[in-house]
């Protein structure tokens, strides 16, 4: 027999195989609120399209025109004859809204934060990260070369004892967070963090990936109009419902990373129907304060009911909303149930969360109606394994 090519491969794959860690791809077919998978259609708890916006008529329709209007790629990368007169028209609306000079756009959220960081941050600078913020930022200090913490998730403390330390030993400092936390669905403090930062002298750059849309004024997050922050970066793949990023900072910020980043220097633009998507969402999502509200109430009812049913749900604030099961059989166990009861909400596991982090993440949507909030509670109420 042929002796196997790749034994890493091997090794890796069998390894998750024996530890029920092996994952899959599923196809999904999405329709608002709903997902068909294996041929059944089941309310979706998992999308991050919070405000429904990703099959949303006129935001389908400006994506439709932009692609007639300025062809289907935009054929180069930025600073050759990729900018298009959409590119500028969105950042300058980024801007506005988020009350900084300028903005620029990524052509994701992960690439932005693994090109964004090492521009930031090099072999002398100390990188400062909250212990649970998003693989892509933990990937970027890594390419950085910087000297990177962790601190304890949301503990100011621990952040201060490591900026006091570090005091006079580095070149730069840079502080890393998350405003909203992907998987635990809490918040940063982001004015202490600001204070902490300048009390150090260091740089601040906040991912709003989660926040953005839905919290803060107009939904434009938690750090908008707010001095001391040197980046914000936000993402148009969750809440805009389409695809993209973009980093929100000082017009000296946006030259220096127009002239040295190469995440932005040396790949295509986003492409026309892209950006014309992203564009009609930002206008919505500018006026849609009273969608926000009713999200924020639901999502305040559904934690109520689980926390009264026995569920913790964290330290949860938001659409975000975790619900733990202990060990990971159960997460999968209770996956199952839901899923038998016509409802989507993805088991996260280690390595994705910690070791007895396991739970059910459920993301609300505006577009989820009061009764499948009341059929998913229903599921929680019956599951018989806690
Ligand atoms: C989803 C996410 C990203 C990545 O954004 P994409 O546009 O999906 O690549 C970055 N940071 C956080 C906190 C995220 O949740």
């Amino acid at each position: 027999m042929k002796p196997p090519l790749y034994p890493f491969i091997r090794k890796a794959l069998e390894e998750r195989k024996q530890n029920e860690q092996f994952r899959r791809l599923a196809s999904s077919e999405t329709d608002g609120v709903y997902v068909t998978r294996s041929g059944r259609r089941l309310i979706n708890f998992s999308s991050n399209d919070y405000l429904g916006l990703a099959s949303d008529p006129d935001v389908r329709q400006a994506s439709v025109a932009h692609t007639k209007k300025y062809g289907t790629g935009s054929g180069a990368s930025r600073l050759v004859t990729g900018t298009g007169e959409y590119h500028l028209r969105v950042e300058e609306k980024l801007a506005s809204a988020l009350g900084t000079e300028a903005a620029l756009i990524f052509n994701s959220g992960y690439q932005a934060n693994t090109t964004l960081i090492p521009a930031l941050a090099d072999r002398n600078t100390l990188i400062l990260s909250d212990k649970l913020n998003h693989n892509s930022l933990l990937q970027g200090a890594y390419l950085s070369r910087g000297k990177l913490q962790r601190y304890r998730h949301n503990d100011l403390r621990h952040l201060e004892s490591m900026l006091s330390k570090s005091a006079g030993k580095h070149d730069r400092i840079l502080i890393i967070t998350e405003s909203v936390f992907s998987m635990d669905g809490d918040r940063a403090c982001i004015p202490s963090i600001i204070t902490l930062a300048q009390t150090y002298g260091a740089l601040l750059m906040i991912d709003e990936a989660h926040a953005l849309g839905v919290l803060g004024e107009r939904g434009m997050g938690l750090s908008a109009g707010k001095e001391g922050v040197d980046l914000i970066m936000g993402t148009f793949g969750k809440s805009f419902g389409s695809f993209g990023a973009f980093a929100a900072c000082s017009n000296e910020m946006r030259d220096y990373l127009i002239n040295y980043c190469p995440g932005f220097i040396y790949t295509t633009s986003l492409p026309p129907g892209v950006i014309g998507a992203a564009d009609k969402s930002l206008d919505k999502i500018l006026v849609m304060d009273a969608d926000r509200e009713t999200l924020a109430h639901r999502a305040g009812f559904l934690r109520a009911e689980l926390n009264k049913a026995g569920y913790s749900t964290l330290k949860s604030d938001c659409q975000i909303i975790p619900v733990l099961t202990g060990s990971e059989e159960n997460a999968v166990s209770l996956s199952a149930h839901l899923e038998n009861r016509g409802i989507f909400a993805i088991a996260i596991r280690p390595p994705t969360v910690g070791k007895n982090g396991s739970r059910i993440r459920i993301t609300l949507s505006v577009k989820h109606t009061q009764d499948h909030i009341d059929q998913l509670i229903k599921a929680f109420t019956t599951w018989h394994e806690r």
